[in-house]
């Protein structure tokens, strides 16, 4: 194996049973189209392959591991050498399952961009760091991110795993969370809902009447008082969908 590269966030996760259980958490059935994200030198690849699922997409930027995945014999696998953060997946098919040990590095971009292709993403599985995986699942401090995801799937933080699965070993702890899209996700401006996000998310400790009209706070039932943190993913929605119909 050549030499791995810090700049693409490569930890090779070489624990059968961490692979088995990230693979077995997508739930793959023969009529599945899988989609991998960041395959390396294939760890992963060769444990979906053992499922019957239909079609794996593996998208993965460093040509060097591109050309290692293109040697593993499977028809019903195709590589792609793409940058996952700005990928188009829906050109990939309409109901896919994402799985991958993600780069740190950019790990929440994937994330994001996934988010964004929600209408043709019913599941992902991903390896992310520990400390972004607990605040994407809603389990420690939030960020725009997480409730961003959090509006759209059903979260759950899966299992965490330590450095010394990986080749080489990273300097953090990493988790697995499963994202399940919610039954009735909302329809709306993507870019536009990022924004709003992001702007509420800025200055964090300013109480939210300083960033929103207070009169549309009243009108969501929120106290304009209060600040960023104490609002639930349901309370971001309707105060977006107010803020919208008075602008
Ligand atoms: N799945 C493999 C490798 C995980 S390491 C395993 O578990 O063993 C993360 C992989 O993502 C590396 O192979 C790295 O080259 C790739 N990668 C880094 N940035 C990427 C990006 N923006 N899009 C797709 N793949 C990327």
């Amino acid at each position: 194996m050549g030499r791995l590269k810090k700049s693409y966030g490569q930890h090779l996760l070489v624990s059968r049973g961490v692979l088995e259980k990230i693979a077995g958490s997508l739930d793959i059935q023969d009529k599945d189209v899988v989609v991998e994200i960041g395959g390396g030198t294939g760890n992963l690849t060769r444990v979906l392959l053992e499922y019957p699922l239909r079609k794996l997409y593996v998208l993965e930027l460093d040509p060097e591991m591109v050309e290692k995945l293109s040697t593993i014999e499977d028809d019903r696998l195709e590589v792609i050498r793409a940058d996952a953060g700005r990928f188009d997946l829906c050109s990939l098919g309409e109901e896919l399952k994402l799985v991958g040990n993600l780069p740190y590095n950019v790990g929440s971009l994937i994330v994001e961009n996934v988010v964004f292709h929600h209408n043709c993403v019913p599941v992902g599985v991903f390896m992310l760091q520990k400390e972004v995986a607990l605040k994407l699942t809603l389990k420690s401090e939030t960020g725009w991110l997480a409730v961003f995801l959090n509006t759209f799937y059903e979260t759950s933080y899966l299992m965490s795993v330590p450095p010394r699965f990986f080749v080489p070993p990273p300097k953090v702890d990493s988790g697995v969370i499963r994202c399940v899209r919610k039954e009735a996700p909302p329809e709306l401006d993507m870019k536009r809902y990022k924004g709003f996000l992001t702007k509420l998310f800025a200055d964090r400790r300013k109480m939210l009447k300083k960033k929103i009209p207070e009169r549309v706070l009243l009108k969501s039932g929120i106290d304009p008082r209060a600040r960023v943190e104490e609002l639930s993913v349901e309370d971001f929605l309707r105060l977006y969908n107010v803020y919208q119909e008075e602008r």
